[in-house]
């Protein structure tokens, strides 16, 4: 397994933050999420300082999805970032952590009245809109409570990445955002612009997740600012911003590529000074708005090995005292993961096993069929680079309660989610009349 952050053999035992996660496991319990918190800061200190430009503001709205704690509040805050949300439970999620509400973005395909209306009441920073229906509830909503709000519009550019490799398609048919070469698209943007309720800041695109492919970041910054001054020049307006979306990838397995945020963001800000001048086009600020690459490689699930079991048929199972209820991504889309036996690095034997969860499915692996240090009853399992995705995707399947979530640093550690207790599982039952 590659080690990340802060991570450390100390004899023979994982640390992390400057503490040992044998230490963690016994004061918090397993399963537990670990997150490096200076590994967290250290991401976001890069994308601050290297998405800059002397040309145009620049802004890193971090996507909240992929793990939303107080604690990520608060550090959203301590370095000046924004924040997004899609849904009314974000939101009253960010808002209660007292985060100030400008620096929340919303998204989503089909955000009800009552979200639109709790966007309007907290005075959010701005709505990324995503069709036209949302362009009348949102002044809708705007008139009613006589309050007017910043928004952008979603636009599909055609250009699919989602791994590796990206494609481009004439094809449009992605729920998300409205198509760039769809003929109603002027109007739709003249129809926001004409509302007196609603300031239209621009164009937004979200070309997909874990991207290596710097190419089709290149070319959605070419077909952003093409398709804005394009847009700007036939209505006349003047168009201020840009946001570019995630997306960027992080490293799972050696089948993944390493990417250097500071590098990548020099890279991402040169296309955009090129392109602009190119076009002849002048913005005010653009955004960019990653989740997984702040949060992903700095958060780890431990483990407490319940066994070993040989089947008849061949395959070996380590079996792991959590499971798809804390890591649903191998299940969804058979997401690779590294892992070590934490409280025994110096094990040299090693040997192929399934990572098997204590759930009822089959389908219940974190990880397929891979050489591992050998463990066995009672060892501690400690699976990467599970920061984004995991603790956001959790599930009570099969009643197994949410494990807690630790911030690390420094030799310290807090606990940022508390375990859910059995009370936590049933607090919404209710008995019915018979
Ligand atoms: C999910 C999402 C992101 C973040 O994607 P990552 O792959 O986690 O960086 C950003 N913007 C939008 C609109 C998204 O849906």
């Amino acid at each position: 397994m590659r080690f990340f952050g802060t991570m450390k053999d100390e004899q023979g035992v994982l640390s992390i933050g400057g503490v040992k996660v044998t230490e963690l496991a016994q004061k918090y319990g397993t399963p537990l999420y670990i997150m490096d918190q200076e590994l967290i800061e250290s991401n976001m200190r890069k994308y601050k300082e290297n998405f800059k430009s002397d040309k145009f503001q620049t802004q890193i709205v971090y996507a909240s999805k992929a793990f939303l704690a107080k604690a990520m509040c608060q550090l959203v805050e301590k370095y000046d970032m924004d924040i997004d949300a899609v849904s009314g439970g974000e939101l009253y999620t960010i808002k209660v952590s007292g985060l100030d509400m400008k620096r929340v973005h919303m998204h989503g395909n089909n955000k009800t009245l009552e979200e639109l209306e709790m966007c309007v009441d907290y005075g959010i920073g701005s709505i990324i809109i995503d069709n036209e229906t949302e362009i009348e509830n949102l002044s809708y909503v705007c008139a009613q409570k006589n309050k007017k709000i910043k928004a952008m519009l979603r636009i599909n550019i055609g250009i699919d990445a989602h791994t590796h490799e990206y494609i481009k398609t004439s094809k449009h048919s992605s729920k998300f955002g409205e198509s760039i070469f769809d003929e109603k698209l002027v109007g739709i943007v003249e129809k926001i612009v004409k509302d007196k309720n609603i300031e239209f800041l621009g164009f937004h695109c979200h070309i997909g997740s874990q991207i290596f492919d710097t190419k089709a970041f290149h070319e959605g910054i070419e077909t952003m600012v093409v398709e804005t001054k394009k847009i700007a020049d036939t209505l006349g307006i003047k168009i201020p911003e840009i946001n570019l979306g995630g997306g960027f990838g992080v490293y799972y397995t050696e089948n993944d590529v390493e990417v250097d945020i500071e590098k990548f963001m020099r890279s991402m800000i040169e296309h955009i000074e090129k392109s602009l001048d190119e076009h002849k086009l002048e913005i005010e600020k653009v955004s960019i708005e990653p989740g997984r690459s702040i949060v992903g490689n700095a958060g780890s699930t431990l483990y407490t090995v319940g066994g070993i079991k040989q089947t008849y048929g061949g395959v070996k199972y380590m079996f792991i005292d959590g499971g798809m209820t804390d890591n649903i991504r191998p299940a969804l889309y058979q997401a690779e993961y590294e892992a070590v036996i934490a409280n025994r690095l110096d094990e040299k034997e090693r040997e192929v096993v399934t990572v098997a969860g204590k759930c009822c499915e089959s389908g219940d692996l974190i990880i397929k069929g891979k050489s591992l240090p050998k463990g066995e009853k009672g060892d501690l399992l400690l699976v990467s680079t599970t920061g984004a995705y995991g603790y956001s995707m959790s599930s009570n399947y099969n009643k197994l309660a949410r494990p807690a979530v630790v911030f690390v640093k420094n030799g310290k550690a807090s606990l940022a989610i508390r375990r859910e207790s059995f009370e936590d599982l049933i607090r919404n039952d209710l008995a019915i009349e018979l």
